[in-house]
């Protein structure tokens, strides 16, 4: 050098002893100056500084001005690590979101030779929840009671729901579908014995049509509490429709103890029903059916207890009837005529026979009555007693009924163009037919296809498609009178043997029942009856037909009647057309000598 040569000995250089205190010069919360630790003041004037940023930078410097660049520094922050970081060069440390809560940020550092100074700088830091942190856990707090609310209501709108789906409004009791739950569940454990009763009360109908609808809700209620009480706790009681209810009697011990509470039910049922001023004498039939004796499984027990109920009503209700053998034989015998009456118009196995309907002086054929019969090849003859009300159940009448208006008429014809045919033909029309098919195009159709004359055609009703007394029934059998078709009542006596319907309606004859033929020929009460039938017929321009006529004693009764007419095995029993045709061209050969 200029100043001469100099040596300098490496090897007797010092380390600097010097460790120079380490600060904090600054901390910064998303690059907002918190704190400024060169002048010593905390911008928040704190001991602990409160930050909320979500970046949170820690400045620090040692004070040593030999070489401050070669000053190295190690950092944590207590409560998030307590490691000291790797001795570095940077003079600051970043931290990013931060959990709330308290930390202490420690550092300490080297003097430029590496030496440690004993010094740690700290600062306490408290990271405050955000502010959003509040609302979202308001929010939180608000969602979650809004889902606890909604499950409630859920929670009882299920409940009510499925109350409702199990039970009748009416009477508050368990409906079909949770008797159809119950039974599967009793029918599958087969735990004990129980018993299945169909109980349909009597009367609703009459009740419903002579005081209204509200009356007959009434009574259901006073009938299905009756029931009630005359239940043990673990019997079982739902109603199925209008006046349909089943039992389920649980645990009998012996065939008595199960008679004796039929009893009870029936006796409890059959007491007057007293509503305002107004005395309903009602009752209930009964159909039984035991588990497991008669059915093993739910539905043979129900179809048995059903046709159990069947006969407790046919019988004369307010009975109970229990399943048994011969019930057992009818069901099976109809069970096949289901099962073949679905074919059998397609297989041509019906005819219609006819019965001569004659005035009782002269002796001489006025008309027929066509009568149906089915010829299986198998059964055999089945009779329409046998058939109509599962044809009636099932929907079959609807083509069958048509085909017997079309038959006739055209066997009619048949009599009508050979002048074999004075009065008419009648050809009974099921209520079903009548209301729920096209009866006036049917008929008209029949009419037209055969050219028989409107006149030379009957149709016989019975009073139960008259009872909805609807304005419905007027228009339809005034449509049907303006076709030129006769209307008769049919059966008259056996249902409500309401005069009133003569009057009402238009019917041109009256057919009685055997039944009051049989009786007035031995009770003079019931000659009375039919006597005043007859007068009050003929008052209205109404002819008589007496039906069922079986002996000379019977036909004495209404000989006087010369305009009226008489049906019976007497003078003729249903025969085949082509026998009802010999039996016309014989009536009037015999006119003719
Ligand atoms: P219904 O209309 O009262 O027919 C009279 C029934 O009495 C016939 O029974 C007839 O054979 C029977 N009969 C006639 N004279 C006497 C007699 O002197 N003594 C006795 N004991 N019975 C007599 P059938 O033919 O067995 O018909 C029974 C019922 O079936 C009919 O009663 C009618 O309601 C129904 N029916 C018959 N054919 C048809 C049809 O084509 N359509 C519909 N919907 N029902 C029909
Ligand atoms: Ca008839
Ligand atoms: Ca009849």
């Amino acid at each position: 050098s200029t100043k001469g040569y100099v040596e300098i000995d490496t090897h007797a250089i010092k380390l600097s002893k010097y460790t120079p205190q380490v600060v904090l010069t600054r901390v910064l919360s998303d690059k907002d100056n918190v704190y400024n630790g060169i002048n010593h003041k905390s911008i928040a004037k704190k001991e602990v500084l409160e930050l909320a940023g979500d970046d949170i930078e820690f400045h620090f410097a040692a004070l040593d001005y030999s070489n401050p660049k070669y000053n190295r520094f190690s950092f944590r922050l207590l409560g998030l690590d307590g490691q000291w970081s790797d001795a570095t060069f940077e003079h600051h440390a970043t931290y990013s979101n931060l959990a709330p809560g308290e930390y202490t940020f420690q550092v300490k550092g080297t003097n430029s030779d590496n030496i440690w100074s004993d010094n740690i700088a700290q600062i306490k830091v408290v990271i405050a929840m955000p502010y959003w942190y509040y609302i979202v856990a308001c929010l939180l707090l608000i969602t979650l009671l809004l889902i606890i609310q909604f499950i409630l209501i859920r929670r009882r709108q299920v409940t009510l729901l499925n109350q409702q789906l199990h039970h009748d409004t009416l009477t508050n009791l368990p409906n079909r579908l949770d008797f159809q739950n119950k039974m599967a569940k009793l029918a599958s454990t087969q735990e004990h014995n129980f018993a299945l009763i169909i109980l349909d009360l009597d009367r609703l109908k009459d009740v419903n049509d002579l005081y209204g609808h509200k009356m007959g809700d009434e009574y259901i209620k006073s009938a299905a509490l009756r029931m009630q009480e005359s239940l043990r706790d673990f019997d079982y009681l739902a109603r199925l429709s209008g006046d349909e209810f089943i039992i389920l009697l649980n645990r009998y011990k012996l065939e008595d103890d199960l008679l004796e509470m039929v009893n009870r039910i029936t006796v409890n049922l059959a007491r007057p029903y007293q509503f305002d001023d107004i005395t309903v004498s009602g009752s209930a039939s009964l159909g039984i059916a035991m588990f497991p004796k008669d059915g093993a499984t739910e539905e043979e027990l129900f179809i048995h207890a059903d046709s159990a109920m069947y006969e407790a009503k046919k019988a004369g209700r307010n009975q109970a009837y229990f399943f048994n053998a011969s019930l057992k034989k009818k069901l099976v015998e109809t069970i096949k005529i289901k099962a073949n009456l679905k074919h059998a118009l397609s297989n041509q196995e019906f005819k219609l026979y006819y019965q001569a309907k004659l005035n009782a002086i002269t002796g001489k054929i006025d008309g027929y009555e066509a009568l149906i019969r089915w010829f299986h090849p198998v059964e055999g003859l089945i009779p329409p007693n046998d058939f109509i009300t599962e044809a009636e159940n099932n929907g079959a009448i609807v083509e069958i009924g048509k085909w017997v208006m079309e038959e006739a008429c055209a066997q009619a014809a048949i009599l009508h163009a050979e002048g074999l045919l004075k009065g008419n033909v009648s050809v009974n029309v099921s209520p079903k037919q009548l209301l729920t098919t096209n009866i006036v195009s049917i008929v008209t159709d029949a009419l037209i296809n055969s050219g028989l004359p409107p006149e030379k055609l009957e149709l016989e009703i019975t009073e139960s498609s008259l009872m909805d007394e609807s304005d419905r029934t007027q228009t339809l059998l005034s449509k049907l009178k303006k076709t030129g078709v006769s209307i008769a009542l049919d059966d008259f006596g056996t249902g409500y043997s309401s005069l009133s319907y003569l009057t009402k309606y238009p019917i041109s004859t009256l057919k009685i029942d055997r039944s009051i033929i049989v009786s007035a020929s031995q009770h003079n009460t019931s000659l009375l009856v039919l006597r005043n039938i007859y007068s009050l017929a003929h008052s209205l321009g109404i002819q008589v037909v007496s039906e069922g006529v079986e002996t000379q004693e019977q036909a004495n009764l209404v000989l006087q009647y010369q305009d009226d007419l008489v049906q019976g095995y007497l003078y003729s029993r249903p025969i085949p057309f082509e026998d009802a045709r010999q039996l016309s061209l014989k009536d009037a050969a015999e006119l003719q000598i």
